[in-house]
Formats: C-alpha cells, structure tokens, sequence
C-alpha cells in the first residue's frame, strides 16, 4: 500500500505521516529533508542558492547519512530547500530515489507513506490513497511558532507567517512539479483539527478508498 500526503508547511503532514506508517506499519519517508539536504549542501559550500548547475550537481551527490545532519529542521534548511527545489536537474535527481523508496520499501515493509509537495502528483501517481492536507497560513504560523519557541529558539510571530507565505509562494508558483492536488487527492483541512481528529478523517478517507 502506499499513502501520498501533501501540503504546504506545517499543516500537520508529518505527524499524520508517522501516525499513518506506525498505523498500517508501513515505511516512512519525508521527502521535504531530500531537498532540505541537498538546500544545506549548497548552503556548506558558499555557493549561490539559486545557481541551478550547483544545486544539481549536489543532489546527484547526495548520500543517505546526509539526511542525518543536525540542521535540517532549521528555518534556514527549509528556505534553502524551497529554493534549490525549483530545480528541474534536483528535481530528477531526486525523483529515482523516491520512487525506489515507494516501490522497494526498506525493512520489508509491505508499502509506504511518503509526505511532500508533489508525492500524489508526480512521484507516486498511481498511490492507493492520496491525501492533500492543508490548514489557513495563519494557524500554520501559529504551529510553527509554537514549535520554535518549544525548541528554545527565538522567534517573531510575524516573521515566521512572512517567512511561511514566502516559501508557500514559491512552491506554488514554480514551473516543475508546483505544490497542487493531484485530482483525486483527498483534501483535509486541519485548520480546526487536533492531530487526532486529523487522523481519524484520514483513517477515514483510507478505509473508504479500501471498500
Ligand atoms: O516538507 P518540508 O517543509 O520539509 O519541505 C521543505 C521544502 O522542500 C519545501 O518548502 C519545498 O520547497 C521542498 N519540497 C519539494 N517537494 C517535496 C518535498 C519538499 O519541493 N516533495
């Protein structure tokens, strides 16, 4: 079985994710750190964000241990990911190891859950289940906030719903594989919902798609 769930940022796509794999033990794999990796890996070598040759040239080296890095979670990874995302090359790059991970899950796991921006769309079109999860930018913010100041880090409230807004933008916006539901994705939005109930309609959702 595999589960394809996208969104923007923080609308509650990699708890569900957990919960979904845990739920049905299937792998897990959240493709936003493949390209926050590759965003960090430019960012290392002083190069320019938005020079494409570069940015390609690092998710073609990209090895796995690169996902352990500490500094993934960082803002600083998320917008450096939000720009080396659009393009084409890291795209394509990327992609193999995505669709290796759905079709051949580790673990010998019987499927997978993958969360990101174009899983339904392009990467697993033909999911079981395909999940769009979204939630107002407002409380997204709000969720963001909360996490940074529980992380110790600082933080200004409306920094954080411009910096949201910006990188909503630039997913949205971008030639390949833009953030959009796939046509037969299920739209859920966790604006009002706690996790639980976010994972009771996606249950929801799934066991429908399954009678
Ligand atoms: O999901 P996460 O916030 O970690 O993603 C970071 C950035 O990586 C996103 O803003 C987006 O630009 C990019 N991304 C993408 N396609 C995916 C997953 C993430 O373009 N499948």
């Amino acid at each position: 079985m595999i589960i394809a769930i996208d969104g923007p940022a923080a609308a509650g796509k990699g708890t569900l994710a957990r919960r979904l794999a845990d739920h049905f033990g299937l792998a897990l794999l959240d493709t936003g750190l493949l390209y926050r990796a590759v965003g960090m890996a430019v960012a290392r070598q002083n190069a320019d964000l938005d020079d494409p040759g570069v940015a390609e040239a690092a998710a073609i080296a990209l090895k796995p241990q690169d996902l352990e890095a500490r500094d993934l979670r960082t803002d600083a990874a998320a917008d450096a990911a939000s720009r080396v995302s659009a393009v084409p090359g890291v795209r394509k790059a990327l992609l193999e190891f995505q669709r290796g991970f759905a079709a051949h899950p580790p673990d010998a796991k019987q499927g997978a859950v993958l969360d990101g921006r174009d899983i339904g769309t392009v990467v697993c079109p033909d999911a079981d289940v395909k999940l769009f999860i979204t939630a107002s930018a407002e409380v997204r913010a709000e969720r963001r906030y909360k996490e940074l100041l529980d992380r110790g880090l600082e933080a200004i409230h409306g920094r954080v719903l411009a910096d949201m807004k910006e990188r909503d933008a630039r997913d949205s916006d971008r030639a390949v594989s833009p953030l959009e539901p796939a046509k037969d994705a299920h739209q859920l939005d966790t604006s009002d919902l706690d996790a639980d109930q976010a994972f009771a309609a996606a249950l929801g959702f799934i066991n429908s798609a399954n009678t």
